[in-house]
């Protein structure tokens, strides 16, 4: 235990995006050795040095991107990937459980390089960037965002990119458009309020919005998003829903999507399968083709929507 505390305030300290890697560890200790793995993975990369952008504005472009997990190298999880997204785009990433859509952020966010074929932003490798002002310019709101101990405004602050002043005003600002502001009030010590392990415990709703306030904060280039698959109840959806829009406006979004109507929305959907981009386009054009991968999956989550819809009914007739 001693290790994974160092662990995320030491990249929590440096990185300056402890949400990411605070899941990350979570995933590791889920899988056990893993964490080793996870332990070893900052100091393999040089964080101070590389070229810092102008503008971190740019087409991000994945070439023939070859990846494969370290502890698994004999399974591809990409082969010969190309994915190109021009900035201010929204792209939904669907795919199978399985198919590499969070992958696609770890290799964005650096937490792996590919094994061979490069990703580049402006025609720049991102591998020749100063990866702590690199990973500054990446949000990450994650499916089950976890808070460190600390008060909620400490939490929202996080966010804020180091070299940044924050005020408690700027803290109230984020949580405010992320729809946070009433619950948070509702607490007898609001913005103090502690949270994590010791402290309060915040509904899954709730700790997204905080998550996705501390993006705002962060005010970054580019978002990702790994959207829930389990259902929050129906007003913190629509709150949430709505943080994101806010939130979303003006960056380059890879949303790990799973709700029709983000899909709907995206600018362009990128579906994975088999280990590439499989097909991309708007909904339309992806449910004009007959026999299209995009097609099936969606006819597959429907099928799925259906089946839990008659469980939801079951469970109300009791
Ligand atoms: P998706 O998000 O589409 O469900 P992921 O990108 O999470 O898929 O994972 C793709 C594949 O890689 C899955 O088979 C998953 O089990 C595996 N995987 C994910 N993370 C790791 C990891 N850290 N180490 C080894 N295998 C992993
Ligand atoms: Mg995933």
């Amino acid at each position: 235990l001693a290790s994974f505390l160092l662990y995320t305030a030491y990249v929590g300290g440096s990185l300056g995006g402890l949400t990411s890697f605070y899941s990350e560890v979570m995933k590791g200790i889920g899988a056990g050795s893993r964490l080793f793995e996870l332990l070893d993975r900052p100091s393999a990369i040089p964080l101070d040095s590389g070229e810092i952008l102008k503008d971190a504005r740019g087409r991000i472009q994945f070439h023939n991107v070859d990846f494969a997990y370290p502890t698994r190298p004999k399974t591809a999880i990409f082969k010969d990937m190309n994915l190109i997204i021009d900035p201010g785009t929204v792209v939904a990433v669907v795919g199978q459980s399985g198919s590499g859509k969070s992958t696609v952020g770890s290799l964005l966010l650096r937490f792996y390089d590919p094994i061979r074929g490069t990703i580049t932003i402006n025609d720049t490798d991102i591998k020749k960037l100063n990866l702590h002002w690199w990973r500054r310019q990446i949000g990450l709101v994650s499916q089950e965002p976890v808070l460190f101990a600390g008060t909620i405004a400490e939490n929202i602050a996080y966010g804020a990119n180091d070299d940044t002043e924050v005020s408690l005003e700027d803290v109230q600002n984020a949580a405010r458009k992320a729809n946070c502001e009433n619950f948070i009030l509702s607490f007898p010590d609001g913005y103090d309020t502690f949270v994590g392990e010791r402290g309060i415990s915040l509904s899954g709703g709730q700790k997204q919005r905080i998550a996705i306030a501390r993006a705002l904060l962060k005010d970054p280039t580019i978002l990702i998003l790994d959207e829930a698959t389990s259902a929050l109840d129906a007003e913190s959806e629509a709150l949430v829903q709505d943080a994101l829009e806010t939130l979303m406006r003006g960056r380059t979004v890879f949303t790990i999507a799973h709700r029709m109507s983000t899909i709907r929305s995206a600018d362009v959907i990128a579906c994975l399968d088999q280990g590439r981009v499989a097909e991309m386009g708007t909904y339309e054009e992806l449910m004009k083709k007959e026999e299209g991968v995009f097609k099936k999956l969606m006819e597959h989550q429907r099928v799925e929507a259906e089946w839990m819809e008659d469980e939801e009914l079951t469970e109300h007739r009791d």
